[in-house]
């Protein structure tokens, strides 16, 4: 089947899309049920609606976009990803996979595919963790990943709940219970996604197959100390809860470095402090942490280590510590015959493919809890993501949609 990808099309709904931020252009802020996430998420529907997809929602505002196939008793092959974007964000990472399968299945339309069974692109609620200090918050509610229990007991800087958010959103009502996923709702999961990492391009290979998804893992403390004026509080009275935290910092790096695989990351993301006057000693301070890691071991000794090291140094430093494990998930397998039809789809389409481990986290990582998955790369410029240069080229962009289109296709063929 000869497919078309109209990549200029696309680059206009890419464009248009970005165009929607809480921050003015080039950035692309859309944090969870923002009012830009909301406009961004009426923009895909309305594309979707056109691409006359049958679109629902479920309770936590994970989107569903359904062509419908000829048996539609099968179980449905999926496609998506997320549009959400951190703050400063730039305009590819998620959107690519999910304005990119509109593109794939207009294609498969236009060259008069027929699926036998449906094909589903799913827009995943609030991928990046911004709101609530964790990702993937949709695709866990799908999977099971995550219990009611923990969803209900999630809060945001202000303090405002996931029932607050669902109401504002328009969810009010809806049953989170409703969101798992029945098992053998799909037959498979493919992502398409930039690679956010510099190894295609080095490389220069148009497409990568994850075959491994890294084992994410976010720490989040709660450091109080002792406030004061600062030229009243003499140094030896001070319990600094900045300085404790600083300790800290420097032992997640550490720690990542100790295990001596390249594969284990530690990064402090989140600093905060109050009052965060330049003539007050810091009595308080928060730090998020994200630990992770292709094999599951090193991730946890990393994490042993550094909640050992808070320990030490609160203790040291007289300042009360709060350490809290937002989440630490076992990194996913992909499925080898998917993986498989990847590698055949690009290969028929003359594109070398590279084999790769993915170590950012996406919704793909339970997605895999559920059925078989895969994802498939694309390049970026400098291997740049989530800031406002982010780049992939309407060339690179077009053949990823190719490869995607051929996979559905062979999957619902
Ligand atoms: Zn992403």
């Amino acid at each position: 089947m000869n497919l078309f990808v109209d990549s200029q099309r696309l680059q206009r709904q890419i464009d248009d899309l970005a165009a929607i931020s809480e921050a003015p252009a080039p950035v692309v802020t859309r944090v969870l049920f923002s009012e830009a996430d909301q406009r961004g998420r009426h923009f895909v529907t309305d594309l979707c609606r056109a691409a006359r997809l049958t679109v629902r929602e479920d309770a936590v505002g994970n989107l569903f976009a359904r062509w419908d196939g000829q048996e539609p008793g099968l179980a449905a092959v999926a496609t998506g990803s997320h549009i959400d974007a951190i703050p400063n964000a730039g305009r590819y990472d998620g959107v690519v996979g999910v304005l990119g399968a509109i593109e794939a299945m207009r294609s498969l339309q236009q060259a008069g595919f027929h699926p036998k069974r449906s094909i589903e692109l799913i827009i995943f609620t609030a991928e990046e963790p911004t709101r609530f200090g964790i990702g993937c918050l949709g695709s866990r509610l799908l999977s099971g990943a995550l219990s009611l229990e923990k969803a209900a007991a999630l809060r945001d800087r202000e303090g405002r709940d996931l029932e607050h958010w669902r109401s504002e959103a328009g969810l009010g009502g809806t049953d989170l219970k409703s969101v798992r996923l029945e098992s053998g709702a799909y037959a498979g999961f493919v992502e398409l996604h930039i690679e956010q990492g510099p190894l295609l391009e080095q490389e220069n290979l148009p497409i990568g197959v994850v075959e491994k998804i890294a084992a994410p893992s976010t720490l989040r403390l709660q450091l109080t100390g002792v406030g004061g004026h600062a030229g009243a509080v003499l140094m030896p009275e001070r319990h600094d809860a900045l300085l404790a935290g600083a300790e800290i910092a420097l032992a997640v790096e550490q720690a990542a470095l100790a295990t001596g695989s390249p594969d284990t990351v530690g990064t402090t993301g989140v600093f905060r402090i109050e009052p965060g006057a330049v003539n007050s000693v810091p009595c308080r301070a928060w730090l998020e942490v994200d630990v992770r890691d292709t094999r599951l071991e090193t991730r946890d000794e990393a994490l042993r280590r550094i909640e050992e090291s808070a320990r030490q140094s609160c203790a040291r430093r007289g300042i009360g510590l709060e350490m809290e494990l937002l989440n630490a998930d076992a990194p996913a397998l992909c499925d080898s015959a998917l993986v498989q039809e990847v590698v055949q789809a690009a290969t028929e389409l003359g594109l070398p493919v590279k084999r790769m481990i993915s170590r950012a986290y996406h919704d793909s990582l339970f997605m895999a809890q559920v059925c078989p998955t895969t994802m498939i790369f694309i390049p970026c410029r400098g291997g740049v993501s989530q800031r406002p240069d982010e780049y992939s080229s309407p060339e690179q962009i077009e053949q990823g949609v190719k490869v995607l289109a051929r996979v559905l296709e062979q999957l619902a063929g």
